[in-house]
């Protein structure tokens, strides 16, 4: 995910080169659609499409010696014209459509382009900001509030109960989930909470199931529109499934061989599952 790639506030001096620009109407990114592949504009300048961004950010660039560049990230308004043979799309959409890396670049320089347009003046003192080149950040000059990107954290979790007939795992849907889909559970963090703590009170308030040996899995940024999606593995401890009704549809216990639909296997979601699949079944089909 992003191999290679530097993250930087301004361009190289006098940089004038070509760049791939992340250009955005709304969450919607610019691409051209070739044969079912979508393409990102590789230009050293927008203008090029005939179109002019309201605002502008530099990403960095990519080191990779075969396959360096550099990237921006832009947005324009919503009476622009689609440039000949593109199109925007949502970025769920180009999951599969779009190379890896620049899938979670795309999703880096929505984030960006967000928070460059929500943050044009300070939320204390209405003051217009400035954008900072040494960090990643705004700053009011009036009251000298300094504003960053919003990065929003989310537990994700894998609960595991042993029993005699084999391990299962808790799946549950959500009212918010599309029809027939179960996932793992997950929640945002809360102010002054541990990673830890949140893990077991997700866990508690949507099914009132207890769970011990919470253990790190891994993380993915999920900019939908702002999350840091970080995982975690974890084992029953006691009680009984009680949904919690207001947000949960149904939940259960899965065995690896007769799991519900479960989320697309980009997701984070999907290798927590396919975690608990592989180390039960014995599997090996399944990519983690
Ligand atoms: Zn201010």
């Amino acid at each position: 995910m992003n191999k290679g790639f530097v993250s930087a506030i301004t361009p190289p001096a006098h940089f004038s080169g070509a760049a791939y620009w992340f250009i955005f109407k709304g969450s919607r990114l610019l691409v051209y659609m070739d044969d079912g592949q979508a393409r990102l504009p590789f230009l050293p300048d927008p203008a090029e499409l005939a179109l002019m961004p309201l605002r502008q950010q530099y990403l960095g660039y990519c080191t990779d010696p075969d396959n360096g560049f550099h990237a921006f990230c832009a947005e324009v308004d919503a009476e622009t014209a689609v440039p000949q043979g593109m199109a925007f799309h949502r970025l769920r959409r180009l999951f599969s459509l779009l190379d890896e890396q620049l899938v979670w670049l795309a999703g880096r320089a929505v984030q960006i382009v967000d928070w460059d347009r929500a943050t044009q003046f300070c939320g204390q003192c209405g003051g217009r900001t400035e954008n900072q080149t040494h960090e990643r950040a705004k700053k009011c000059p009036q009251c000298g509030r300094t504003i960053y990107p919003r990065i929003s954290p989310a537990v994700i979790m894998a609960v595991e109960k042993s029993e005699p007939d084999g391990n299962k795992l808790l799946l549950a849907r959500s009212h918010r989930h599309p029809p027939g889909l179960y996932s793992v559970l997950a929640g945002f963090v809360e102010p002054g909470e541990t990673l830890e703590t949140a893990v077991a009170r997700e866990v508690r308030e949507e099914t009132s199931v207890e769970i011990k040996n919470i253990r790190y899995f891994g993380s993915q940024p999920w900019p939908f529109p702002d999350s840091l999606m970080v995982a975690f593995t974890a084992e029953y401890a006691g009680g009984e499934i009680v949904l919690e009704e207001a947000e949960m549809e149904d939940a259960g216990w899965y065995t690896p061989d007769n799991l519900p639909q479960i989320p697309p296997s980009i997701s984070i979601a999907s290798r927590l599952i396919n975690w608990f699949v592989q180390k039960n079944s014995g599997a090996d089909g399944a990519k983690a």
